[in-house]
This record gives C-alpha cells, structure tokens and sequence, in this order.
C-alpha cells in the first residue's frame, strides 16, 4: 500500500538538497567551531554561512540569529529569557488561549513563578481582537507573545498591529513563527517582531534544530549556562550539520503558496461529497496549505485511523492524554462544543503533494465518512 502525507503542520520530511547539505557538513566539518585550528575555522565559517542564509530569509542580520534545538527552545528562550532578564520587567505576560504547548506551557511555569499572565480569547475564527490586545497591554507589561500562524487551523493572526500596539506600551512582542518562517517570505523588520521562533523540521530540515530571531537591542536573560556560544545567548557547541540544515532549507525555492489551490480543492471536494461538513477557521487571514474540517457526529480520531487504514496520513489535533481523547485547546477557544471539537480534522499539504494525490485523498474521506457513519450508533440528522 502506498502510503500519503498530509500532515506536514505535525512534520516535514528532509528535502534532498537539505540532505546533501546536511551529509556533507556531518562528514566534512569535523571542528569545534570555538577552535582556532584549521578544522575550527571550517566549522565556523559553515556555521556563519547557515547563519546568514536564515538571517536572508526573514530579512534580519546574521547577528539577530540565534540557532537553538527547535521552535520549543526558541519559543522557551524567548518567554523566559524575556520574563528572567529583569524579574519586574515581565511580571505580567500577553498572550492568547490558541498558542502551542511550548508557549502556553512556558507561560504557565512563569505563572507558578508569580508572572500574572492574560491569556487573550479568539472568536469563531480563531483571530485575536486588536481592542483586547490593547486593553490587555499595561504598564508593567514586559512581553506579548501571539503565534503567527495556528497549527491546527492555519488561521494568521494580524501581527504588524498586535506589534504597534506592543511597542507603543514599551513591552517586547515574541512570535511563535514556526508555521510560517522558511515556508512563506516573512521580513521580521517589517512585522515589527521583537523575537520570533523558527523550527526547522516544519520546511525540510531534520527535526531538533530551530532559530530565534533576536532584534538587536533586545537581550536575553541566557537558559542554559555554559560556554559564550552564540554571543552568550545560548551555550553548548554548535550543532553545525543542524544550522547547515536548515540554512539550506530556509534557501528552497519551494513556495508554499503554491499549495492553496490544491488546499482548495480539496476543501471544496470534501465540502461538496461529505454532507455535514465545515471549515473550522478564518478562510481569509490563513497559512496556504492548511484546512481544518468537521465532520458532524464522527470522531476525528475515528477518520483518521480509518484514513490511516487507506494510506493518508493526517491529524485531528486532539492530544491523547490517559487513554481519553481531549478535544483540542484551539477549536475549544474558537467556541467550538467539545463535540464539535472532537469531530474534527487537520489537513495539512506540503512539497511533495500532488493533485492526484488530493483527489484519492477526497476519494477516501468520503468513503470512510460514509462508512463510519452507516455504522455509527449515533444518529446524525445532516
Ligand atoms: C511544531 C511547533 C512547535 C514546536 O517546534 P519543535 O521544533 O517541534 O519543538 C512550536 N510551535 C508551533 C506553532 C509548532 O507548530
């Protein structure tokens, strides 16, 4: 059986330039990149070039580019470097009810550490409300950190605003960039970001490498102690191969908003097949290859092992905590029931999707809808 992947907000696969990159820098560049000697110079000079290359792509300086383990380092060295650098600078935090678990989490520590934190609703469409931005932000506020773009729903959130309003309060702005930096063009300077994270598995890198920007003037209280590696702000010896990874991968010329017509056509195709169906999510301010559908009276779980079954890899977003399936935190926010929630599912596209591949994958989730539902004990009036 083949097998066909769309889940690419979960995971991407390695690009085969990024893999040759990657090889080449494992098997050539063996240096400490703080040894002076020969091999220490090569790997330092590998290490810069894979520094510029990100910095090219989200339109900052190399300096402003610190490389880490992933988007949930980035997103941790930039909330608690933020919230520990000056401990009254950040006693009170931004933030939304739709962020990933890495800022979430993070945030949650800081409240156990005595931060106040304002966790900012969404409406239907997932879109956070720029007068609640502003009301939220006070004096004392010393971080706001609003993701670019939803995971689960691909919705985008207005960040050149939430920024204003941010820098007009004195307070640093952090995004959780990782659904859309290396996919999509992104110019930090024109967004207005003060931090944002970068993962590189999710555009063709290896999972376990990432960056965060980090506008020049803003420092960072540093997480791990060590060496003096990248300019104090994260210690351990450089992961070469890693930030040679995704330097490449930041320089594909795939362009991710080639995907929203075969995003498209396969919402419209489910949507015109599949009775009882809807996007879950903003259909304007959205990532091109992302759609979230329900699928009324069916367990999103249950469609994707069934799709599994058939050979389509993809998500329903609900984490799987003690055996019961928890509705997802996102949909939950956007006011969606818990029933509503449970019943839906992530289409996520990447690179190597094909049009065939969209209209089995449409194929498919008519059959195993139609099918679920002939058998569930439920009965569904749509
Ligand atoms: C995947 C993801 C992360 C975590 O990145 P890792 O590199 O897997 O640690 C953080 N935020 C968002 C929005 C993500 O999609």
């Amino acid at each position: 059986m083949q097998h066909v992947y769309f889940d690419h907000n979960a995971t991407t696969p390695v690009a085969p330039a990024v893999l040759r990159d990657l090889t080449a820098a494992l098997v050539e560049v063996n240096g400490n990149a703080s040894s002076i000697h020969h091999f220490g110079q090569v790997a330092k000079l590998r290490l810069e070039k894979a520094r510029r290359e990100v910095a090219a792509r989200i339109g900052c300086d190399p300096k402003e580019v610190v490389f880490t383990s992933g988007g949930t380092e980035s997103d941790n060295l930039a909330i608690f470097g933020v919230a520990k650098r000056a401990k009254s600078a950040a006693r009170h935090i931004v933030t939304t009810t739709i962020e990933h678990p890495a800022v979430l989490n993070a945030c949650a520590q800081l409240e156990r550490e005595g931060a106040i934190v304002t966790y900012l609703p969404v409406d239907r469409e997932g879109l956070v409300d720029l007068d609640d931005v502003k009301r939220a932000i006070r004096p004392g506020t010393g971080l706001v950190t609003i993701m670019h773009a939803n995971n689960e729903t691909g919705t985008v959130q207005p960040l050149r605003e939430i920024a204003t309003l941010a820098q007009r309060a004195g307070a640093i702005f952090h995004s959780d960039g990782v659904q859309v930096g290396g996919r999509v063009p992104v110019n930090v300077r024109d967004l207005g970001v003060d931090l944002y994270s970068l993962s590189g598995h999710k555009f063709g890198a290896p999972k376990g490498v990432g960056a965060l920007y980090v506008r020049k003037g803003i420092t960072l209280e540093a997480m791990f102690f060590g060496g003096h590696h990248e300019r104090d702000r994260r210690a351990g010896t450089e992961n070469v191969p890693g930030a040679a990874a995704i330097g490449t991968a930041t320089q594909l010329d795939f362009d991710w908003n080639s995907l929203a017509p075969l995003r498209d056509r396969l919402e419209q195709g489910i949507m015109a097949r599949v009775p009882g169906t809807c996007v879950n999510g903003s259909l304007i301010h959205r990532l091109p290859n992302t759609t979230n559908i329900q699928f009324a009276g069916i367990e999103g779980e249950a469609i994707v092992i069934a799709l599994d079954l058939r050979g389509f890899a993809v998500s329903s977003g609900s984490a799987c905590s003690s055996g019961a399936v928890e509705p997802s935190h996102v949909l939950l926010a956007m006011g969606l029931t818990p029933e509503e929630a449970r019943s839906s599912v992530r289409f996520s596209l990447g690179p190597g999707n094909t049009l065939t591949e969209v209209d089995s994958l449409i194929d498919a989730v008519e059959a195993t809808v139609t099918h679920l539902r002939r058998i569930s004990p439920q009965v569904v009036n749509v």
